[in-house]
């Protein structure tokens, strides 16, 4: 059978937490331990939440932002709400999802995001 979109978007989603992850255990020892009792295909379920705050200090602020998005559009598949706009409820083009698998918002309603954080 057929993948539909959202279960494309959901595995390009697992792929790149999974290399943010990999980036981070390269680098901090730490979590390399954590990550290798850990059976390769759970890495990627590995909430950013679960991660304490030293290693979040490992990551950048760049990854930090990146993952937590990703997480979101995670959580958004598994509620079903995946490609919906999170803040009007619209549907997010699927060209926007496919460039960036973790854009929660509409263009809209990012642009109005981004004037507020201004
Ligand atoms: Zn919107």
């Amino acid at each position: 059978m057929e993948k539909t979109f959202t279960e494309q978007m959901q595995e390009l989603l697992y792929a790149q937490k999974r290399e943010i992850l990999e980036g981070l255990a390269a680098t901090n020892e730490e979590f390399r331990a954590i990550v290798a009792e850990m059976d390769p295909k759970d890495v990627a379920d590995v909430a950013s939440d679960d991660i304490d705050r030293k290693m979040i200090e490992a990551l950048g602020s760049q990854d930090i932002k990146r993952l937590k998005a990703i997480d979101a559009a995670l959580t958004r598949v598994s509620q079903g709400r995946y490609g919906l706009c999170m803040a009007c409820g619209k549907k997010i083009p699927q060209e926007r999802l496919a460039a960036i698998p973790y854009a929660v918002l509409c263009i809209q309603c990012q642009k109005s995001e981004e004037r507020r954080n201004r």
